[in-house]
């Protein structure tokens, strides 16, 4: 089928889901324009569709595959790699009316949600209940269907594991507009093929999810930070996976390198006690949080930690009292605010294996020295994902300079997206990296799911080889 710019296609939608449903031009909102990313370029839908139940979204679906227009799905627009941006004269599916947390089932463990539910509001229902979701990506504003569809990670995956690690079952709607329930409230299956964890991370390419059922866990209440500054970039990436091995289980382990702290610092005004002479020396910090049941046992893991952090070559590890370790920990999450708001040009989201950390961060620094760019870079040391915001205004050179950095980090047995996706921004450099082998079977598997192609189509890799 050829992908068609739709005539706005507006009384047919308007009968089918009632005219509050369907939106078009500015009445719809530039927001659906585009998302968080920082490179793609926002682009005008014909039509953004508001269903309120799984039939409707599968009968939009059906319509659309019938008359090859292109319908890309739209959860909070946080994404950060343009996953959810329209094709243009496309179809926008929101899932802003399909917000319902259907059931907390205590005794499973597990949260039964629609899509357009956010973090906070899940986090808020499960507050009183004992029970956590624990995948705390930056922000609590991105819904469960966008965390499902980029397979989101953030803080606290170094312990618990990102979004895939927790979804456990999906009710979605295919291209064809047939609807299919995979999983269920189980921990463990062999059933199959797993299809659940096959439209987790896929950009809302093979299916519009309409329900997720996630898995919870206890939350544990004692949780003690601290910070530690080093004098050398060496000795703090060297460290991360000796934490990770430790068996302390850091529920965070996060890097920032002393330019992303000089901007965190001057932007929440904050005060970490540390002396001039010790910023000074710093050339990075790593942020580690132990959590668990006895305030005892934390207090014992923080000395052991500590131990192994001066060890390690810190110049010191300090504790933070709660209030200033949360302060700090917002702060690193809204960082990406801070580097919007200086004039970052792109991100880079690689992750590489936890013993490459110490060669991709020295090799990074040099590449950004030998293009001229300015790059910094802070995240989730835990899991070998450091974010590296990059100020080079030079698109050619950008480019250049992006490639090298994913060449680099793929040579040392990275991939280019840890947990922000690739969408439209990184599909290029991800297309000319991955292997012809396996793009064309990933093509298969989006013709199996989505025979017209008609479902959020440029995202993640082109229809044809460019
Ligand atoms: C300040 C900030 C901090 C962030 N920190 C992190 C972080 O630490 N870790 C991290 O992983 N991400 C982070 N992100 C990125 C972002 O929050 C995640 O990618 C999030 O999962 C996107 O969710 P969303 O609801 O906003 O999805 P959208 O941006 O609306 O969509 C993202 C993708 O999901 C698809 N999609 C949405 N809903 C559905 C559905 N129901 N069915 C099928 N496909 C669907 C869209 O088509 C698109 O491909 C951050 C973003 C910001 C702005």
């Amino acid at each position: 089928v050829t992908i068609k710019q739709p005539r706005v296609p507006v009384d047919r939608f308007a009968d089918l889901l009632g005219p509050g449903a369907v939106r078009t031009g500015e009445a719809a909102g530039r927001e659906f324009y585009a998302d968080e990313s920082l490179r793609a370029a926002a682009v005008e839908p014909a039509v953004v569709l508001t269903p309120a139940n799984t039939s409707e979204v599968a009968e939009v679906v059906r319509i659309a595959a019938t008359e090859g227009w292109p319908v890309t799905a739209r959860g909070a627009g946080t994404g950060l790699s343009g996953a959810c941006i329209p094709v243009e004269g496309g179809i926008v599916v929101s899932f802003e009316r399909m917000a319902d947390i259907v059931e907390v089932d205590l005794e499973n463990q597990v949260a039964v949600v629609q899509p357009g539910v956010t973090l906070a509001q899940l986090n808020e229902r499960l507050a009183p209940t004992g029970l956590v979701y624990p995948v705390f990506p930056g922000t609590d504003s991105a819904s469960l269907g966008g965390n499902a569809a980029t397979n989101a990670g953030g803080m606290r995956a170094v312990k618990y594991g990102v979004t895939r690690h927790h979804v456990l079952g999906l009710e979605a709607v295919l291209g064809t507009g047939e609807v299919i329930s995979t999983g269920g409230r189980y921990v463990k299956t062999s059933t199959g093929y797993d299809l659940t964890q096959l439209i987790v991370g896929s950009e809302g390419t093979l299916a519009l999810v309409t329900e997720v059922t996630v898995r919870l866990h206890p939350l544990l209440p004692s949780t003690t930070a601290l910070l530690a500054p080093f004098s050398a970039i060496d000795e703090v990436a060297a460290v991360v996976p000796r934490i990770v091995a430790s068996g302390l289980q850091p529920l965070v382990l996060e890097y920032i390198d002393k330019g992303t702290m000089k901007g965190l610092l001057r932007m929440t005004g904050m005060n970490l006690g540390l002396s001039a002479t010790v910023i000074g020396q710093t050339e990075a910090y790593l942020v580690v949080v132990l959590e668990g049941k006895e305030e005892s046992r934390v207090e014992q893991d923080c000395a052991a930690l500590a131990t192994q952090l001066y060890e390690a070559g810190a110049q010191d590890a300090f504790y933070l009292p709660p209030g200033q370790a949360a302060d700090l920990l917002a702060a690193r999450e809204n960082a990406f605010w801070m580097v919007k708001a200086a004039g970052a040009d792109d991100l880079v989201d690689m992750v590489v294996p936890r013993s490459r950390i110490p060669e991709y961060l020295r090799r990074v620094q040099e590449l950004a020295k030998q293009f001229g760019s300015r790059v910094y870079g802070c995240g989730h040391a835990g899991d070998g994902n450091i974010h590296f915001s990059v100020y080079e205004p030079d698109e050619q050179q950008r480019s250049a300079l992006l490639s090298a950095i994913y060449s680099m980090g793929a040579r040392l047995g990275g991939a280019i997206s840890g947990e922000h996706g690739i969408g439209r921004s990184k599909r290029q450099y991800y297309m000319d990296i991955e292997s012809p082998e396996k793009l064309a079977l990933q093509r298969r598997i989006k013709a199996a799911f989505d025979p017209a192609g008609i479902l959020n189509p440029g995202c993640i890799f082109t229809a044809q080889t460019q």
